[in-house]
């Protein structure tokens, strides 16, 4: 039997290899567009790769997938991260787990990844094709004809549609025309720009525990916060903007946001605790004492923002100040225009619409023979090693053609 896997990324890999190790005698191609295959392997996680995450309960693991959550389950009750790790390091990769659950190659290099697949390829005897670009699909009877760049023609007994995800509909007109809906694709995880915000002066800064909201949206998450040169990033951010990746789209990207800097939504625990403040410290002045664990840069540009003279001492500030001081911890607004895409990990909403794929199986339901793994299906995860999990677990789904 000939097995065409199409798209030489993560999900081909890892389709192919375990395909071939399922069914020994059956031809498996990797057909790749490009010259290289690999390239978002290689780059991942700073040339690291952050491979999967140690979330272990399946029901907190798809909680980390904006879209595809209830799929996943399916595919993730038979490869999941514990699979992965053992799959790695059986083959002689060690992992390292961080103390934030990412998991990377003890080697710290994607190339670990690469050199792996490309020889396990070789000793299964898995040809990789670059230079094929896909163009069309046509199911003939029980036989797939595959048109690729050049009007080469090869025809396949199974396909396997790994080509990741696609910015741009055209890159999937070639599913449309085989009678498969695609949900418009757009991206995900990416940074706020802040243009006219003077907060960006403070760049390098780290909140540990804030807590962001998007005005007027039910959008809300928590985590660190990093404020950049262009606006506001880290995992707080990027969650929101997972979640968020279709509203935000719709807001073409200008919206405010709401930032809770003391991750405490109760404001008379706020009051009780400036009350301690004055209370201890009443003789010191405002700008010397800060409240909870806000970065001294950043207490200094709040005090000013509110235009409350930071000479004064604690026990000179009035009611008034006070609850200036109160909402703006814990409501501090600015005004986003504009995205930028996160250097170390983005990935693109949108693809095939999941409805018309079996994932117990990764089978088509509209084309018998016909398989997807990897992000070309509307699923993808917020950062952690989530969106590989995702790749590697539906490749090996994929790979048992049931
Ligand atoms: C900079 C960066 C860093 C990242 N870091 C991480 C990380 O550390 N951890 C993590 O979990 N995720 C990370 N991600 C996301 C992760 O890389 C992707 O989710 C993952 O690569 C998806 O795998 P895939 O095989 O589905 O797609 P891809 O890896 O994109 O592979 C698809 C392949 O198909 C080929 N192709 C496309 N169209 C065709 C066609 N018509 N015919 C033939 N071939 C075709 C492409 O050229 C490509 O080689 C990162 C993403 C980026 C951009």
């Amino acid at each position: 039997m000939k097995i065409a896997i199409i798209g030489g990324g993560a999900a081909g890999f890892f389709a192919a290899i375990n395909c071939k190790l399922n069914y020994p005698q059956h031809h498996i191609t990797i057909y790749e567009k490009s010259k290289k295959t690999l390239s978002k392997v290689k780059v991942s996680g700073g040339g690291r790769c952050n491979v999967t995450n140690a979330t272990f309960s399946i029901a907190d693991l798809v909680k980390n997938y904006p879209r595809g959550n209830k799929a996943l389950k399916k595919v993730f009750n038979q490869f999941n991260p514990k699979h992965t790790i053992e799959w790695f390091e059986s083959r002689g990769i060690p992992l390292v787990t961080q103390h934030d659950n990412c998991i990377f190659p003890k080697s710290q290099q994607s190339q670990s990844f690469i050199d792996l697949f490309n020889a396990e390829c070789k000793k299964l005897g898995i040809p990789i094709k670059t230079q094929h670009k896909l163009n069309s699909i046509t199911k003939i009877d029980s036989d797939f004809e595959l048109e690729f760049n050049d009007n080469e023609i090869i025809k396949a007994d199974k396909v396997i549609v790994t080509i990741g995800g696609q910015p741009k509909l055209n890159g999937l007109e070639f599913l449309k025309d085989v009678g498969h809906q695609i949900i418009n694709p757009l991206p995900s995880l990416f940074t706020f720009n802040m243009p006219n915000e003077p907060i960006t002066k403070l760049m390098g800064i780290v909140v540990e525990h804030a807590i962001v909201k998007i005005q007027s949206t039910k959008l809300i998450d928590k985590g660190p916060l990093l404020v950049t040169h262009w606006g506001m990033s880290g995992p707080a951010i990027l969650k929101l903007s997972a979640w968020g990746a279709r509203i935000l789209e719709d807001k073409n990207y200008n919206f405010n946001i709401q930032v809770n800097w003391v991750n405490e939504t109760n404001s008379s625990v706020v009051e009780n605790q400036i009350k301690d403040e004055i209370f201890k410290h009443g003789s010191k002045k405002v700008a010397n004492q800060k409240i909870a664990h806000i970065p001294t840069r950043l207490w200094d540009f709040l005090l000013e923002k509110l235009k409350i003279d930071t000479q004064k001492r604690w026990s000179e500030l009035s009611k008034k100040d006070v609850n200036k001081i109160i909402n703006t911890l814990q409501n501090d607004v600015y005004k986003v225009e504009g995205k930028t895409t996160f250097k170390e990990e983005f990935v693109t909403a949108g693809g095939v619409d999941l409805n018309e794929v079996n994932f117990n199986t990764m089978q088509s339901k509209k084309v018998e023979g016909l398989y997807f793994a990897g992000e070309v299906l509307d699923v993808d995860g917020v950062t952690g090693g989530f969106n590989f999990q995702a790749a590697w677990s539906t490749g090996f789904v994929a790979a048992k053609l049931s």
